[in-house]
């Protein structure tokens, strides 16, 4: 029988060991403020207020506490209060947390930080009498202008490679169902979406709904658990003009385009820009009207402001009966290419129901994005995007992956990216594939030609091709995969020639 006092002890004990590994990124830089102290045995049970100021225009807090004493039993818990209100209480299970409008770590409520003196609540437990304990809570404060540095505590895997993903997926945070348990059609909570993201092999995904910014929270919540997929909190700024993803931001962004919260696209697009996002344009080539309100895509355009053009909609390629072609994003999007614009091109499965079957168009992972980046971080992704070297897979489950360069006179150039020529001359291009036997890539070229390959035949195999090109011409070169029933199974991104982009300057 356990009597009070080995109760209390084992409490205490397992309010020491409680307290999880990291639950969130710490910024990497100084803290903004470190406040320090020290307790004694005359603050056994009590709890001390610490205060500290929290600058107007803060939209983050972030605080990491540490102390010493715990070979003691030292144990000292911890909450917040805001100026007006209590923001939460983690007692021990927690030595890190993060406070801010639009997510916070459990425990702690999200909403606006007003100004003014905030204080960390330490409660003790236990100290013993004769003992000190020192304390050291280091605080971020994130300003307007800090990009949002994801849910992730650090990258998810390390190393450069492909890494696959979904785009473009929606919850009952706007129009997302699911069946519930008792088989009645429910907004469909946004674990149900990740656990099928990570059925689907993917190493990353976006949840973009419609305009909302209520999923963060939940994302905050889910990727601790979900530790093998990186969680990109995304929206879909739904217009009457046109739908485009917005992806790595949290902060509100106007999608009310032409009132006063929006005058045009452009203040949308700086504002997502300034904040570290990046812009996709959904499913540009979709009917507009009474068959599907603001689906198409109508808007006047900064194109140079358009990071990504989504150029194949799972959904859409559901409602054309599977083929990928019909409706598909691919002449909108060669037609920006030809007007020298360098905008990647990516795919999303559009998914609004994480029950959809596996090898159905329109389920999630249906297509995959393939990214060759530098980690599974919310950064190196985005930043692959950017870059352009995306492939767009519409077979993932052979998990192909698809190495694109051009070479000349030394100089290599991988799929994404632009060569210069100072005077005419050959460029040699290689296609480097894995799992593409009895397969056949077709090149295609800005001119208007397209080529087809030689056939596949082995697991890894290599094709090359030369192009005779004119130093004075912007030219784009990139290649489809095909079934040998002439299925589309691949779209690779360019690699542009003579192009002169922002994107491109070293
Ligand atoms: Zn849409
Ligand atoms: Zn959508």
């Amino acid at each position: 029988m356990l009597n009070r006092r080995s109760i209390a002890r084992l409490l205490i004990l397992l309010s020491t060991i409680w307290i999880c590994g990291p639950v969130h990124a710490l910024p990497h830089r100084v803290p903004d403020q470190v406040l320090t102290g020290t307790l004694t045995g005359a603050d056994h049970e009590t709890y001390r207020e610490v205060a500290f100021e929290v600058p107007a225009g803060t939209k983050r807090l972030t605080v990491d506490f540490a102390y010493t004493g715990r070979e003691d039993k030292t144990t000292i818990d911890l909450g917040l209060r805001d100026p007006d209100r209590f923001r939460g209480w983690s007692g021990g299970n927690k030595s890190q947390f993060t406070v801010s409008a639009s997510d916070s770590t459990p425990s702690y409520l999200s909403g606006p930080l007003p100004a003014g003196t905030w204080s960390l609540v330490l409660g003790v437990p236990n100290i013993r009498q004769a003992a000190t304990a020192a304390y050291t809570a280091k605080i971020w404060l994130d300003r307007a202008d800090v990009p949002f540095g994801g849910f992730s505590d650090g990258p998810i895997k390390t190393g450069a490679r492909w890494y696959r993903g979904d785009l473009h997926v929606h919850t009952g945070h706007s129009d997302g169902s699911c069946l519930s348990r008792e088989q009645k059609k429910i907004p469909c909570p946004v674990f149900r979406s990740l656990q099928t993201a990570v059925e689907a092999k993917l190493d990353f995904v976006a949840i973009t709904d419609h305009n909302a910014t209520s999923q963060f929270q939940a994302l905050r919540e889910l990727q601790p658990y979900f530790d093998d997929l990186l969680l990109i909190p995304g929206r879909e700024v739904t217009t009457f003009k046109g739908h485009a993803n917005l992806f790595g931001v949290v902060d509100p962004v106007e999608f009310q385009i032409g009132t006063s919260h929006a005058p045009t696209l452009s203040d949308t697009l700086s504002k997502a820009h300034g904040l570290g996002g990046l812009v996709a344009i959904n499913h540009p080539s979709l009917p507009s009207g009474e068959i599907c309100m603001g689906c198409g895509w109508t808007a006047q355009t900064p194109w140079a402001d358009i990071d990504a053009i989504e150029v194949i909609n799972g959904g859409t390629m559901r409602s054309a009966g599977g083929q990928a072609e019909v409706l598909s994003g691919i002449g909108f999007w060669q037609k920006q290419l030809d007007a020298g614009y360098p905008i990647t091109a990516i795919g999303g499965s559009d998914n609004h129901d994480p029950d959809r079957s596996v090898d159905e168009a329109g389920a999630i992972g249906q297509p995959v994005t393939a990214v060759f980046a530098q980690g599974l971080d919310q950064a190196n992704i985005l930043a692959a995007i950017r870059t352009g070297q995306v492939l767009i897979d519409l077979d993932p489950a052979r998990q192909r992956t698809l190495d694109f360069r051009a070479e000349r006179g030394g100089q290599v150039v991988p799929m994404g990216q632009n060569l210069s020529l100072s005077k005419n001359g050959s460029v040699r291009f290689s296609a480097n594939l894995t799992n593409g036997e009895g397969t056949r890539l077709e090149v295609i070229d800005s001119t208007g030609t397209v080529t087809v390959l030689t056939p596949l035949t082995k697991p890894i195999e290599e094709r090359w091709f030369t192009l005779k090109m004119d130093h004075q011409q912007r030219r784009w070169i990139r290649l489809n995969l095909r079934a040998a029933d002439g299925r589309l199974l691949m779209i690779s991104n360019p690699i542009y020639i003579n192009f002169k982009s922002p994107r491109f300057q070293p």
